[in-house]
C-alpha cells in the first residue's frame, strides 16, 4: 500500500499533477488527494489550479465540470465508467419545452448533471449554494433540474415559483423516515444531520440539513458528541479527522454510492502513469456549459 502511495506522490511531482477527490470516494483515495471537498469546493479548485494535469477522483459530471472550467488542462478520470445516475435524469427536450411554456424562466441546474444539460441551463448550483443563487436570480419562474428533492427543499423557503423535475439520487432517495427512526431509537441523544438529496418526509426528521461540507462543519462546531449522518458514508473519513472523540452513526442500509467507490489507488496510479481516462468534450458543448458554471461561481461569492 505504502509503495503505491509513494509512486503516486512521485508521479504527481514529475507530471505537475494535482489530485482532487470528493468526500464520497474511498478513504485511501482521500488520503492521497491534494484537495478533498464537495462539488462546489472542487469546482473552485479546478478553476484556480495552475497544475497541468487534474486527476479527478469522483464521477463523470465532476471531471466534465473541471474540464469545462479549465479547457487548456488535461483532466483525467481514474475510472471513466464512474457516473452519477441522477446526472442523466432530465432531458434537453424537456428543458426546451419548459422554456417555451414559461416566460421569464431560469433553468437552475444542480451541478450533478451531464455537460449536455448544462448547455441549456441558466446557472448551475450545488447543495451548498442553491438557496442563495435561486434567490439572487431576477426570474420568478425557476425550472430546477435534475433533483426533485433538492429542488423541493429549496422551494420550501423560496419566494420563487420552483418547478420540479422528476430526478433523484438513487442513494439518498432510498432513505426512509423508518430508517431514521430506527437508528434514532438506538441513539436517542444523537443529532441528525442530513443531505438535501433525501426525500422530503425524511428531511423532516433532521436537526440540520446541508451539503457534505455543511454537515462536516456543523458536526465540528456542535457541542453534541453523537451524530446520525444521513448521506454517503465516505464522509466519515473527514468527520473523524475533523471531530476526534465524537461518534457518528449511519442509517441502515448504510448509504454507499457504488460509482464513487469505483475509484481505487491502483486506478489513480494507472491513469496518471498512462494518461488514460482523459475527459474530452466538443468545443461547442464546453463553451455553452461554461456559462452556467461561471455564473454559479460569480453568484456564490
Ligand atoms: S451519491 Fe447520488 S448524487 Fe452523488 S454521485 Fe452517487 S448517485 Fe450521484
Amino acid at each position: 500500500m505504502e509503495n503505491i502511495k509513494n509512486k503516486i506522490e512521485e508521479l504527481k511531482k514529475s507530471e505537475n499533477a494535482v489530485i482532487l477527490a470528493h468526500y464520497y470516494v474511498d478513504s485511501q483515495v482521500q488520503e492521497i488527494a491534494d484537495f478533498v471537498g464537495d462539488s462546489y469546493y472542487l469546482a473552485k479548485i479546478a478553476k484556480e489550479s495552475d497544475a497541468e494535469i487534474l486527476v479527478f477522483c469522483g464521477v463523470e459530471f465532476m471531471g466534465e465540470s473541471a474540464k469545462i472550467l479549465n479547457p487548456s488542462k488535461t483532466v483525467l478520470m481514474p475510472d471513466s465508467s464512474a457516473d452519477c445516475p441522477m446526472a442523466h435524469m432530465a432531458t434537453v427536450e424537456k428543458v426546451l419545452e419548459m422554456k417555451e411554456k414559461y416566460n421569464d424562466l431560469a433553468v437552475v441546474c444542480y451541478i450533478n448533471s451531464s455537460a449536455e444539460l448544462k448547455t441549456v441551463s441558466t446557472v448551475c448550483v450545488t447543495s451548498s449554494n442553491a438557496e442563495k443563487i435561486v434567490e439572487a436570480l431576477p426570474n420568478k419562474n425557476i425550472f430546477f433540474i435534475p433533483d426533485k428533492n433538492l429542488g423541493g427543499y429549496i422551494a420550501q423557503s423560496s419566494s420563487k415559483n420552483i418547478i420540479l423535475n422528476d430526478g433523484f439520487c438513487p442513494i439518498h432517495n432510498e432513505i426512509t423516515p423508518e430508517c431514521i427512526n430506527k437508528i434514532k431509537s438506538k441513539h436517542p441523544g444523537a443529532e441528525v444531520l442530513m443531505h438535501p438529496e433525501c426525500p422530503e418526509n425524511t428531511l423532516r426528521l433532521a436537526n440540520y440539513i446541508g451539503s457534505t461540507s455543511g454537515i462536516i462543519d456543523y458536526a465540528s462546531k456542535s457541542s453534541a458528541h453523537e451524530f446520525i449522518v444521513v448521506t454517503e458514508n465516505g464522509v466519515l473519513f473527514e468527520l473523524k479527522s475533523k471531530c476526534p472523540g465524537k461518534k457518528f452513526y449511519f442509517p441502515e442500509p448504510v448509504p454507499v454510492c457504488a460509482d464513487m467507490k469505483k475509484i481505487t489507488l491502483e486506478k489513480v496510479y494507472n491513469c496518471l502513469k498512462n494518461k488514460t481516462g482523459k475527459v474530452e468534450l466538443d468545443e461547442e458543448t464546453m463553451k455553452a456549459a461554461l456559462i452556467p458554471l461561471n455564473r454559479m461561481l460569480e453568484l456564490a461569492k
